[in-house]
């Protein structure tokens, strides 16, 4: 089978949190949720689709698949994709292993397994050596920015109305952790996630503050991400859990982080590291190890679908990240959709869901 041709969409959604739109940078808000999804056509008449990272670099990721990867993919033979992917890796190791190119590479990988699914016939968790005896997946709240603490206690009553039995801040004050564990109770499980804001000695006081809070995690506290010494030396320093994974580019990296016992988890993503061939990998890695590992995937599209599939194959219990908004419209319709807060694992062929192409047409940023 070959690839014919592939395309790379950007889309801007509109979403409601429950909240007045999350800040972003430089004083502004963020009123769109921004993605990159990428179609690959085949010879075959199978399309598969996939989803690179993008956020704030959605022009650049787009730039990539476009005008780099898909003229070095398109007429290649993908019945095996781990070898086209390893020669691809290779071809573009002198731009960086982590970035948008690595970006465009995941989500072609992500495609290409959608498309094998489909010309066999089978499920990804399937064909990952799931026994299919783990059909849905608990998807715990991963709240956008809230900045108050009212905003804080609203939200966290939305969510476990919606049925949802755990929840994960992105803030970065006592106030606002304190305002979340009094509104969710002492047996939901809570996280926080500082998106790397903190120097170590800082990242050493925040966790002892917020000891009475319970975290469940308190995930990537330092800047930069991949200065695993420090994330150890915390690691030591603290009793809270330390989780981090999303920003490694790849499997070497996640091997680093391992060796220095860095993490209590580890996250890493399909859209950033590769897509579901090196992001299984990972996952195996952190598994034989003893390590939990949860996949980074707050993501609405094929990238939150192909960890469902790979958490349907994991020996280990895990939870999938949501992040917790309602969209305008939805690319994937119910798949993407958490029902009483879990996520259904597609069993149809390949990612096993319907991209719906009118709301592609209608969100893609010109
Ligand atoms: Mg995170």
């Amino acid at each position: 089978m070959k690839i014919t041709k592939i395309e790379a969409f950007h889309l801007a959604i509109p979403f409601d949190h429950g909240a007045p739109p999350p800040s972003q940078g430089a004083g502004g808000v963020r009123t769109t949720m921004d993605s990159v999804y990428i179609r690959v056509d085949t010879d075959a008449g199978i399309t598969g689709w996939g989803e690179c990272f993008g956020f704030a670099c959605c022009p650049v990721t787009h730039f990539a698949i476009q005008r780099v990867i898909a003229p070095m993919a398109v007429g290649r033979n993908c019945d095996d994709i781990g070898s086209l992917m390893f020669e691809l890796h290779r071809r573009v190791q002198s731009s960086g292993r982590n970035g948008p190119l690595i970006f465009a590479l995941s989500g072609l990988d992500i495609a290409l397994w959608d498309v094998a699914g489909m010309a066999r016939g089978e499920p990804i968790h399937k064909m990952l050596g799931s026994t299919g005896a783990r059909t849905s997946v608990p998807a715990y709240a991963s709240l956008m920015r809230l900045d108050t603490p009212e905003n804080v206690t609203k939200v966290c009553g939305d969510v476990l109305a919606r049925g949802y039995r755990a929840v994960k801040l992105h803030e970065r004050t006592l106030e606002t952790v304190a305002a979340a564990r009094k509104a969710l109770g002492d047996d939901t499980p809570l996280m926080l996630d500082t998106n790397c804001t903190w120097d170590l000695a800082t990242s050493k006081r925040m966790a002892q503050e917020m000891a009475p809070y319970n975290l469940a995690w308190l995930e990537e506290p330092l800047f930069p991400p991949d200065d695993y010494k420090a994330l150890a030396n915390l690691r030591t320093a603290t009793k809270t859990p330390i989780a981090a994974g999303e920003n490694l580019g790849n499997l070497l990296d996640v091997e680093r982080i391992l060796d220095a016992n860095a993490v209590d988890v580890v996250q890493p993503d399909p859209i950033k590291m590769g897509g579901i061939t090196e992001c299984w990998k990972a996952l195996c890695m952190a598994q034989e190890r003893g390590v939990q590992a949860e996949p980074h995937s707050p993501w609405y599209g094929p990238g939150l679908i192909a960890a469902l599939h790979m958490i349907g194959a994991m020996e280990q219990e895990c939870m999938a990240e949501f992040y917790y908004a309602d969209l305008a419209d939805w690319p994937l319709g119910e798949a993407s959709i958490p029902r009483n807060g879990s996520l259904r694992i597609p069993d149809g062929p390949g990612l096993g869901v319907q991209v719906n192409e009118d709301v592609i047409a209608k969100y893609r940023v010109a």
